[in-house]
């Protein structure tokens, strides 16, 4: 079983189709997305993406981290300001707000991976500024109790769906539900650019925002099929973050695309049967997704119920001698989803739920190109490693 630990973090190699464009990028050296007069592969990107995922306007750059930094900066979002982020994130959250001198409030996150939606009310107060809504491993909270506590306040939402690509919420593209979205192509994402990200949005003026500060530096943001009147009240009067994707990134990421509702389909298959192998062990448990969510997952995280310390650790070795890896998200060192590591946004307060959750909580991956023998292994691997540590499940009678 060595080689599924292996296999499981293996990409699957880019399309074939993207071939051609890259070497006739590589023939040209055209590699800035501004230098072409239009048809850039950035532009191109931005514009199919746009259209695959039902928004108005997409704007391609280096990274989800920078995607969700130029959002609140187009949001106005500044000094001292607050903004709401789950406590089960990846650090890349709390980072953009840190990077623009906002300071990151910190909501509870409960065992069934989603936004406690009391701790999120309680801590909605007038002074936050914007919302961050992580969909962490596509794990989705109650979008419509979030947009709706949200826009009574007036305050802005921003979906990081870095993760969570391909995922619905009441039938709509999860990225698509709030004023802005959020993607990344970082390479364990459903696309994968080695690195790239990209931001949506329906509104006109925080496009055109973001784009300048982008780095659509003097009138380069001609190229983008937006309002023009939109950019011209900001020429000149915004900083310029140069975030831009280059061509080569988007070659590599455009014919992925097409690849999208495969990796979608088979990966809701793989995650929903290792779920169903889980679910029956007394000592493993799969949250199920609320009633409008439609997963795209391509790992998976369950609960260990009734577990010491002691036996989680036990439980993470086992399994890893029987040849899968599996995180406990707050037991792997310096893990980058315990928020008591965020230590770069000063004191974290006590959020017992999120700490409870993430001491059990197990991080698998699960990619899309698994077979369905090679997910069983993998199910047989955690059951057996449950029953190593907890004992037999017969002789507990259940
Ligand atoms: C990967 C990830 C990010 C960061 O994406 P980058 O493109 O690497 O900056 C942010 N949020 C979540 C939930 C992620 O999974």
């Amino acid at each position: 079983m060595a080689q599924i630990n292996a296999s499981v973090y293996d990409a699957e190699p880019i399309p074939e189709a993207a071939r051609e464009e890259i070497a006739a990028l590589l023939a040209s050296g055209d590699l800035f997305r501004y230098t072409a007069a239009s048809d850039a592969p950035v532009s191109r990107l931005e514009a199919e993406f746009a259209q695959f995922i039902g928004a108005r306007y997409a704007l391609a750059v280096s990274s989800c981290s920078g995607a969700l930094f130029l959002s609140l900066k187009a949001l106005g979002v500044g000094p001292g300001d607050k903004v709401l982020i789950p406590a089960f994130t990846f650090a890349a959250v709390p980072s953009a707000v840190v990077h623009a001198e906002a300071q990151p409030v910190l909501v509870e996150v409960g065992t069934d991976f989603r936004i406690d939606m009391a701790d999120f009310e309680a801590k909605l107060t007038p002074d936050v500024k914007a919302i961050i809504i992580s969909h962490m491993r596509g794990q989705t909270s109650d979008m419509d109790a979030i947009m709706a506590l949200a826009e009574a306040r007036g305050v802005p939402v921003i979906e990081d769906a870095a993760h969570s690509l391909g995922t619905t919420w009441g039938g709509r593209n999860i990225g698509t539900i709030a004023r802005i979205g959020c993607f990344s192509f970082q390479s364990y994402k459903l696309m994968n650019g080695g690195e790239g990200g990209m931001m949506i949005t329906d509104d006109p003026d925080i496009i055109a925002r973001a784009v300048i500060m982008s780095g659509a530096y003097e009138h380069n943001w001609k190229k983008h099929p937006v309002l023009h009147e939109s950019f011209a009240r900001w020429q000149n009067r915004l900083p310029l973050y140069n975030m831009r994707m280059s061509n080569l990134s988007a070659a590599v990421v455009r014919p992925q695309i097409a690849e999208v509702p495969r990796r979608v389909r088979d990966g809701r298959a793989n995650h929903d049967h290792v779920a169903g192998l889980l679910n029956a062990s007394p000592w493993l448990e799969v949250p199920p997704p609320l009633a409008p969510e439609r997963r795209a997952p391509d790992s998976i995280q369950f609960n260990l119920l009734g577990f010491s310390d002691s036996e989680t650790r036990a439980f993470m070795e086992a399994s890893a001698r029987m040849g899968v890896a599996v995180q406990v998200f707050g037991m792997s060192a310096d893990n980058a989803r315990a928020f008591w590591n965020w230590k770069f946004i000063g004191e974290t307060p006590d959020l017992p739920k999120t700490r409870a959750m993430l001491m059990r909580a197990c991080d698998a991956r699960l990619p899309a190109r698994l077979t369905r023998a090679e997910c069983d292994q993998i199910a047989a691997v955690f059951l057996a490693a449950a029953e190593e540590v907890k004992g037999p499940v017969a002789a507990y009678g259940t």
